[in-house]
C-alpha cells in the first residue's frame, strides 16, 4: 500500500534523484512551502554532481545557443546570493570563489569579445609566455561536493526528507496523474513529482501493474562520460581557472587542482583508462609545468546528463499533469541550478516564470537532435 508523503501547506512533492538538479529543486520547493521528499538510488550527490568540476560558466560562453546563455547568465548573476542563503541555512561553506578564468587559444577573439560586451561579461585580452589569452575575471567556481553537502543540510533543516538507497521503480497511475512511485523501500504517494534523475532521466519508468513503459523518459537525454584527474599542490600555486583547447584546470583553495575532461559516448559505463590519464596529465602540464613531476592522486569518471545543444528540459511531463522534469543540463548542471530550480518551481506553482520557458519545454526538446560527433574536450 502507498505510504502518503507528508502534507505541507502546499502540495506534497516527491523529487526523484538527489544530484544538484533534484537538490536545488527540492530546496526551491521547500522555500515555497511544499512538503518535499527526495528519493535517491545511491548516496546524495555522488553521480555527476560529485564528479564535475564546479566552474560556474559555460566554458566558452560565446559558443552556445542564446537559450543556454539566458539560463546560465541568470544563474551566474544570482549565484553568490543563492549560495550565501544556502550556506546560512546549512551552517556550512560550499567554497564559492570568484577566481576568474584565463582562456588560451581562442580562434576568434573579436567574436568572443563582442559576445562578452553584448552580455555584460568583463573580458580582457592579454598576452604572455603562453601566448594570447582572454581573462574573464568574473567567472566563479564552487566546490561541487561541498555545494551538495550544503544543499542536503539546508533541505533537512527546512524540513525536507531525503531517502537514500531508494531507487524509484514503477509508477502507479490513474488517467493523467501519477499516484505513487514504487521504490526499493516501499511505495510513496504524493500530489506532485519531479524527475531529476540526471543521465538516467532518458529512461522510461514502467507501469506498476503490467511493467510496460508508463512514464516516458526525457527526450534525447543520455549519459556522456567525462574523466577527471586530481592533483595536490601547495595552496596558491594556481589561483585561477585555466582553459585551452577543451582542457581545463580548476584550483581549489587548499591546493587541489582538478584537470578535465573528456566527452565520451560510452553508455552508463564509468570506467577510466590510462591513455586518457596520460593525455590529460601531459596537456595539463603544458599549461601548469608544476604538474609535470607529480602523479594524480585520483582519476575518476562521471556521467553527464547529455542533451542536444546542452539545453535542459524544465517542464511538465506531457503525459501527466502532476509530473515535472528538471533534467538534461549536460555540461553545466552546477552552473544552471539556481535559475533552473527557480523556473521549475514557478511552473509547478503557476506563478510568473522568471524567464521565457518555451525553449526548455518537452516539445522543444523533441525537435532537437544529437548531430555533431563528440570531440574529446
Ligand atoms: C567530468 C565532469 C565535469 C563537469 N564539470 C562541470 C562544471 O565545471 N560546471 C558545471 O556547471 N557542470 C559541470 N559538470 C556537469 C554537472 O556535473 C551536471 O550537469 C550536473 O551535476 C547534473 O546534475 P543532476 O542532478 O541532473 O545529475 P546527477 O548529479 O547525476 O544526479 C542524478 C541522481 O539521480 C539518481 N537516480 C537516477 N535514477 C534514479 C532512480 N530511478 N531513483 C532514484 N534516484 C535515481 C542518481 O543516483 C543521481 O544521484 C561536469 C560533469 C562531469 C561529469
Amino acid at each position: 500500500m502507498a505510504e502518503p508523503a507528508a502534507l505541507g501547506e502546499k502540495s506534497s512533492v516527491v523529487v526523484l534523484g538527489a544530484g544538484v538538479s533534484g537538490l536545488s529543486a527540492a530546496h526551491a520547493l521547500l522555500q515555497r512551502g511544499h512538503a518535499v521528499t527526495l528519493l535517491e538510488r545511491g548516496d546524495i550527490g555522488k553521480e555527476s554532481s560529485w564528479a564535475g568540476g564546479g566552474i560556474l560558466s559555460p566554458l566558452l560562453p560565446w559558443d552556445y545557443d542564446e537559450v543556454v546563455s539566458q539560463l546560465a547568465l541568470r544563474s551566474m548573476a544570482g549565484y553568490a546570493a543563492w549560495i550565501e542563503a544556502i550556506e546560512a541555512q546549512a551552517g556550512c561553506n560550499a567554497e564559492f570563489w570568484r577566481c576568474g578564468m584565463r582562456v588560451f587559444g581562442i580562434a576568434h577573439t573579436e567574436t568572443a569579445l563582442a559576445w562578452c560586451r553584448a552580455h555584460d561579461m568583463e573580458a580582457q585580452p592579454e598576452s604572455g609566455q603562453m601566448g594570447a589569452s582572454l581573462w574573464l575575471p568574473g567567472i566563479a567556481q564552487v566546490r561541487n561536493p561541498r555545494l551538495v553537502a550544503a544543499l542536503r543540510e539546508a533541505i533537512v533543516r527546512l524540513g525536507g526528507v531525503i531517502r537514500t538507497h531508494s531507487a524509484a521503480g514503477a509508477v502507479k497511475t490513474a488517467s493523467r496523474r501519477v499516484l505513487a512511485i514504487q521504490t526499493t523501500q516501499g511505495s510513496l504517494a504524493a500530489e506532485q513529482f519531479v524527475i531529476a534523475t540526471g543521465a538516467w532521466a532518458g529512461v522510461s519508468l514502467p507501469d506498476a501493474s503490467n511493467q510496460s513503459d508508463r512514464l516516458a523518459g526525457v527526450p534525447h537525454v543520455r549519459p556522456i562520460r567525462g574523466q577527471m584527474l586530481l592533483f595536490k599542490l601547495e595552496p596558491g600555486v594556481l589561483d585561477t581557472i585555466l582553459y585551452r583547447n577543451g582542457l581545463y584546470l580548476i584550483p581549489r583553495r587548499d591546493g587541489h587542482v582538478l584537470v578535465g575532461s573528456t566527452l565520451e559516448d560510452a553508455g552508463f559505463d564509468k570506467s577510466t583508462d590510462d591513455v586518457t590519464r596520460r593525455r590529460l596529465h601531459a596537456e595539463a602540464a603544458e599549461l601548469l609545468p608544476a604538474l609535470a613531476g607529480l602523479q594524480p592522486i585520483r582519476h575518476w569518471a562521471g556521467l553527464r546528463p547529455g542533451s542536444p545543444d546542452n539545453i535542459p528540459v524544465i517542464d511538465r511531463h506531457p503525459d501527466f499533469d502532476n509530473v515535472f522534469v528538471n533534467a538534461g543540463h549536460y555540461r553545466y548542471g552546477v552552473t544552471l541550478a539556481p535559475a533552473s530550480s527557480e523556473l521549475l518551481a514557478a511552473l509547478m506553482d503557476g506563478t510568473p516564470p522568471p524567464l521565457d520557458p518555451a525553449p526548455y519545454r518537452w516539445q522543444a526538446a523533441l525537435q532537437r537532435r544529437w548531430v555533431a560527433p563528440l570531440q574529446p574536450t
